[in-house]
C-alpha cells in the first residue's frame, strides 16, 4: 500500500490517499492543540504512542463487535484505515464530571453521573463546537435519523466496552469523544480513541493521565499517555 497525496491536515492527524481509493493513511503527529487550536505544541514520541494506543483499543473494541475504521498499522505513527465519509458531529460521553460540564453547570469536578451524560457538538472550530441535539441534525442534514441513532447506540456500547478495559488496569474512564463516518451505508466508528479525546484517571490516585496534562500543566503528558499504553500492554517499540 502506497501512501499518496496529502488529503486533510487537522490539528493532530493528517489523512493520506492511497492507491485504493477504499483506504487512507491515518497518521498521528507529535502536535497537539487546545483552545480550538489557538495553542499548538510538539511533545516527541506523543504521534507514535497515540497511534499505537489507537489500534489497540480500536481493535479491541472491533473484536468486542464494534466496526471501526482500522485495518492494519501501517507505520509506527500511522494507520491504514478504511474512507469513511465522516459526520460532522461529535458524540460525548461523561461517567464523571470534568471539563465543559463543570463549567457549564458548576457541578463538582469527579462527581459521579449516573446514568452517565450524552452530548453532541457539531465540529466546528470557528464556531468553538457548538452543542447540538438530534433535531438540528435533521433539520441541517447533518446524519440521518436512522444513522444518528446508531452513532449514540454504539457511543454507549462503546462505553460499556471501554469502562471494563480501562477499570481492570487501575484508570477511570471519566469521559470520552468519538467520531463516526458511513461506509457501504453502515456506520463506522472513525477518527481516534487516545488520551487526546478522553479523560482517563487513576483510580487510586485520581491523577490525571491525559490532555489535561497539557490544557492545566503542562507537566507529565508523554510519560502519563506511556503509562497508559504500558499498564494496557501496548508494545511501544
Ligand atoms: N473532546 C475532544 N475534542 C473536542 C472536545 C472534546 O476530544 O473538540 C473530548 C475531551 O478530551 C473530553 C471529552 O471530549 O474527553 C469531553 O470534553 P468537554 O466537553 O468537557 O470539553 P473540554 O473542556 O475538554 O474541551
Amino acid at each position: 500500500m502506497r501512501k499518496m497525496m496529502e488529503l486533510y491536515r487537522g490539528k493532530t492527524k493528517t489523512l493520506y490517499s492511497t492507491d485504493q481509493p477504499d483506504l487512507l493513511v491515518l497518521e498521528f503527529r507529535d502536535d497537539i492543540s487546545a483552545l480550538d487550536g489557538k495553542r499548538v505544541d510538539q511533545f516527541n514520541r506523543k504521534g507514535l504512542i497515540n497511534n499505537k494506543l489507537n489500534y489497540f483499543i480500536m481493535s479491541h473494541l472491533q473484536k468486542a463487535g464494534i466496526k471501526t475504521q482500522i485495518k492494519e498499522l501501517y507505520s509506527h505513527n500511522a494507520t491504514l484505515v478504511k474512507n469513511l465519509k465522516m459526520a460532522p458531529l461529535e458524540f460525548v460521553l461523561r461517567n464523571r464530571a470534568a471539563g465543559s460540564l463543570v463549567k457549564r453547570l458548576g457541578i463538582k469536578e469527579g462527581t459521579a453521573l449516573c446514568p452517565p451524560v450524552f452530548d453532541l457538538f457539531l465540529k466546528n472550530d470557528d464556531k468553538h463546537d457548538p452543542m447540538v441535539n438530534s433535531s438540528y441534525c435533521r433539520t441541517f442534514g447533518w446524519v440521518s435519523s436512522d444513522h444518528l441513532s446508531r452513532m449514540r447506540e454504539i457511543t454507549f456500547q462503546t462505553n460499556k466496552i471501554l469502562n471494563t478495559l480501562f477499570s481492570e488496569i487501575g484508570l477511570i474512564l471519566v469521559d470520552f469523544k468519538l467520531e463516526f463516518g458511513i461506509f457501504q451505508n453502515e456506520v463506522i466508528l472513525g477518527d481516534e480513541f487516545s488520551p487526546d479525546s478522553a479523560r482517563l484517571w487513576d483510580q487510586k490516585t485520581f491523577h490525571k493521565m491525559d490532555k489535561d496534562l497539557y490544557r492545566q500543566t503542562q507537566v507529565g503528558l508523554i510519560e502519563a499517555y506511556e503509562e497508559v499504553a504500558n499498564r494496557l500492554g501496548v508494545n511501544l517499540d
